[in-house]
């Protein structure tokens, strides 16, 4: 038993070999150690709830396969211009009002332009005056905009590795994995958290998702938020036809992560409205612990508010209040 138990040093050196002994122990044995190592490090019970919004949406030059967003795909989604700095505000504040803790302003650019930085760093500015975190995901940054938004005050920056860099450009072709992990290590340095994670059930094999974990859980630092999304296929895009992930392949996943970055907010992404309330619960048990709250995501369905109460009632889940702490930094 305590060999199961034993697992929740903090390391950024783990393999692909690791990856799958963990990846293959049997089911109960893999979800009863993930399951103690996010008892060690969080209330079992507690549930971090971000809410996002689409601030400028359609219209990107990047090429993602998955993305109803790029201009290159034939998703049938009209571009937008950047929203007003108050009608962001004013969709922050209900989010707050309903519960949200943190919130995440995504723009489909392949990276901000300068002209446009003053009205981002405005709206991370009232974000923080309402009392919530704020996070950003505006593409690649330049080491000048990054330390913008930082004194702006933004607590979290989103940039997502997408998949495997053996996959990589399976997906993705207008960007490398190089240029993603580039961005990644300008706002780890900056100071800014992290939030980085990816997709799963974009045609790869399972050895990609495993390498995306370890890449993950190889960087300097590990991201603060792991957010794991499951492909939802998305009509007029290369990957409309792409099949699903089995639900246990995606709970493995999930305690793999929670194993590999112990202190991380693992976090069930898009796709949660294509699982059911049981899938969920075995992913909260093994290791997920923050979710998107709201009916959608950047574009994409999320289940609705009152199924989300329904079920966090009867798992007996709380909302994460805005300053709980990990465990071990219960004094901060
Ligand atoms: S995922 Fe982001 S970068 Fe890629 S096409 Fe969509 S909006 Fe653009």
């Amino acid at each position: 038993m305590n060999r199961l138990q034993n697992s929740s040093e903090i390391r950024n050196t783990w393999t692909r070999e690791e990856a799958e002994a963990l990846y293959n122990l049997p089911f109960n044995d893999l979800l009863f150690k993930a399951h103690c190592v996010h008892r060690e490090h969080f209330d079992p019970n507690e549930v971090q709830q971000s809410q996002l919004l689409s601030i400028k949406t359609g219209g990107c030059p990047e090429d993602c396969s998955y993305c109803s967003q790029s201009a290159r795909n034939n998703a049938d989604l009209p571009a937008s211009k950047l929203l007003e700095v108050q009608t962001v505000l004013a969709e922050a504040k209900k989010a707050r009002d309903g519960g949200a803790t943190r919130y995440c302003m995504g723009a489909a650019w392949r990276s901000p332009k300068d002209r446009d930085m003053r009205a981002i760093e405005m709206m991370v500015e009232g974000v923080k005056e309402l009392g919530m975190e704020s996070c950003m995901t505006l593409g690649m940054l330049t080491p000048e905009q990054i330390l913008r938004l930082k004194d702006a005050g933004l607590d979290y920056y989103n940039h997502n590795i997408d998949t495997s860099e053996r996959y990589y450009s399976e997906v993705i072709s207008t960007r490398k994995f190089s240029d993603r992990l580039e961005t990644l290590n300008l706002v780890k340095e900056s100071g800014i958290k992290v939030c980085s994670g990816g997709i799963v059930g974009m045609g790869e094999e399972n050895m990609d998702r495993l390498d995306m974990l370890v890449s993950l859980a190889t960087l300097e630092q590990h991201p603060d938020s792991v957010p794991i999304n499951m492909l939802i296929p998305i009509e007029g895009t290369p990957l409309q036809d792409a099949k699903p992930v089995e639900p246990i392949e995606f709970v493995r996943l999930i305690a793999v992560a929670r194993i590999m970055m112990p202190k991380s907010h693992v976090r069930l992404s898009a796709g949660r409205t294509e699982m059911s309330i049981e899938t969920q619960a075995m992913c909260f048990f093994a290791g997920a612990n923050s979710v998107f709250k709201g009916e959608t995501l950047l574009t994409a369905d999320n289940p609705e508010e009152s199924k989300d109460a329904h079920l966090f009632k009867r798992l007996g889940i709380r909302p994460m209040a805005l300053k709980s702490c990990t465990k071990e930094a219960e004094t901060c």
